[in-house]
């Protein structure tokens, strides 16, 4: 199964820090095939928090989808994220987002695939566009190109 991650972190030594999620994602049953540029983008949501840097990583797994979002949740807590009880928003390391599997749609408490704010999210539309141009998430009309051609008349 082909899947993208978004990775972004706010803090410290950022592109470190995406460097370790890259390095931690290939354990058994996830290959890495691509990933875009880092790009710097402003907090979104949420303020007093550093700026993020982003990028988005296609891979190829085996595992299921959410055998794949607890690998994720693992390098996150791995690589020292410390959720603030509380509050949604808080500074971390790394974040790991599940944006496609495939063409799965998936819906419960745990996990949303599409992940519901993608194609509102630049960074994660630019990464998407570097790597898969012509791809279309399952449901979308648009191509990842054209969602972020949209994006940026906005
Ligand atoms: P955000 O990534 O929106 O800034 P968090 O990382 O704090 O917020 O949210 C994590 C929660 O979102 C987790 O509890 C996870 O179960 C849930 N979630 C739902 N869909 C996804 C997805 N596609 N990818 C990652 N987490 C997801
Ligand atoms: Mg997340």
């Amino acid at each position: 199964m082909t899947v993208y991650i978004a990775l972004g972190s706010n803090v410290g030594d950022r592109a470190a820090h995406l460097q370790a999620a890259l390095a931690a994602l290939p354990a058994p049953g996830v290959k890495v095939r691509a990933v875009s540029r880092f790009d710097r983008t402003a907090p979104v949501g949420a303020t007093g928090h550093g700026w993020y840097l982003n990028a988005v990583a296609r891979a190829e797994t085996d595992l299921l989808p959410q055998v794949l979002l607890g690998r994720l949740r693992r390098i996150e807590h791995a690589l020292g994220r410390r959720p603030a009880p509380g509050r949604k928003k808080t500074p971390r390391r790394v974040d790991l987002d599940l944006i496609l599997y495939g063409r799965a749609r998936i819906q419960t408490p745990q996990l949303t695939v599409p992940h519901p704010r993608f194609a509102a999210r630049r960074f994660v539309l630019d990464g998407l566009a570097e790597l898969a141009p012509t791809l279309h998430a399952p449901g979308s009309p648009l191509t990842m190109a054209q969602l972020q051609a949209r994006a940026l008349r906005r």
